[in-house]
């Protein structure tokens, strides 16, 4: 089938990149490729980010897993498997429900004395962790080599697609409160703080805070803020420095670490991903905080629609 995907975060490449796979004749249009997009804002480890209201994002994050895991075996994807700490000041009653996502019995509990100070509750597990600046050029490169055209262009209207193509992927993020008039889609503004690389060797991560330390070859990430409606991908100095201080206080080696930069990004929020069938459009957008964490099992899921539809 001739199928366009809008979009070229990890949304979109992952469905190009699955339909690809599978034979079809894919075009990738957007109006921003790596490196000026979201996708290249994450911290980006494996994790169930704001999405566990939707219990069918547990196949999707499993899938997502294995898919991460498997290519992790060739270094030039930047994906490795690496030790995650999840801990948490005021455990709740839904506090381990991230499990349920997580490959069967692999999460384990960690006394409390092996935790930062103040923590109350922690548990340990292997993630993926995708550095964006190695696997997203990496993955570009896979879908052109399966045969995908690239095309950088705005789109205005879905509808002009779904005719000239047997199937349209609207992969648009953000850009789908225009494109698809859907206002539920809203940006929510995360910023770091980056540090000099080398430094940690494990990811720790306090959702509630939101606090988190990603250790990338090229610098540590160091998170982060949840900032809901705000559209200006900027970074703010205030908020940099509390990021910061609270690092500091989970591990105060963090201190006299050299800082190399910052940035923001805008996670599309939706308060349940949109991936459903409309006519001849699929679409799959909406993924929040969880955009890699989520992204092949959407992709199989995709590729899963267009099987069966057309
Ligand atoms: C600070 C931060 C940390 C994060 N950490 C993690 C993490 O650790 N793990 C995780 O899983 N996720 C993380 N995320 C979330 C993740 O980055 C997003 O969920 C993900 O990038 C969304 O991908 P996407 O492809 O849907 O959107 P985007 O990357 O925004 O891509 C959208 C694409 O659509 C195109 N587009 C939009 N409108 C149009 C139009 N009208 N015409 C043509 N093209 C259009 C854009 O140009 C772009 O190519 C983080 C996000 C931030 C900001």
């Amino acid at each position: 089938m001739n199928i366009v995907v809008v979009g070229a975060g990890i949304s979109g490449l992952s469905s190009a990149y699955i339909l690809a796979k599978q034979g079809h004749a894919v075009t990738i249009m957007a109006k921003d490729f790596y490196p000026s997009i979201v996708s290249n804002k994450a911290a980006a480890f494996w994790f169930p980010y704001h999405i566990r209201n939707d219990k069918r994002a547990i196949d999707w994050c499993k899938k997502s897993y294995a898919f991460f895991k498997e290519q992790s075996i060739n270094k030039d994807t930047g994906i490795s498997m690496i030790k995650i700490i999840k801990a948490t000041k005021v455990p709740l009653l839904d506090e381990t429900t991230w499990i349920d996502y997580m490959p069967t019995h692999s999460v384990k509990e960690i006394a409390t004395n092996q935790l930062p100070e103040g923590y109350k509750r922690g548990h340990e597990a292997i993630v993926p962790l995708i550095e964006t600046q190695i696997f997203l050029p990496w993955l570009t490169a896979q879908v052109i080599q399966l045969g995908a055209t690239i095309i950088i262009e705005e789109v205005t209207n879905l509808n002009v697609l779904s005719e000239k193509f047997d199937c349209v992927i609207n992969c648009t993020a953000l850009g789908a409160r225009d494109l698809c008039n859907d206002a539920s889609v809203v940006p929510v503004r995360g910023q770091v703080v980056l540090l000099e690389p080398n430094i940690v060797d494990s990811i720790f991560i306090d959702n509630q805070s939101p606090a988190y330390i990603v250790p990338r070859k090229d610098a540590t990430i160091i998170g982060g803020t949840y900032e809901e409606n705000i559209s200006e991908a900027i970074t703010v100095k205030e908020a940099l420095d509390e990021i910061l201080n609270k690092a500091i206080t989970i591990s105060p080696d963090l201190a006299n670490k050299k800082v190399i930069g910052n940035w923001a990004g805008l996670r599309p929020f939706r308060p349940e991903v949109r991936l459903e069938k409309e006519g001849n459009v699929i679409h799959n957008y909406g993924h929040g905080g969880s955009g890699y964490t989520l992204s092949f099992g959407c992709a199989e899921e995709v590729k899963k629609l267009v099987s069966e539809s057309f």
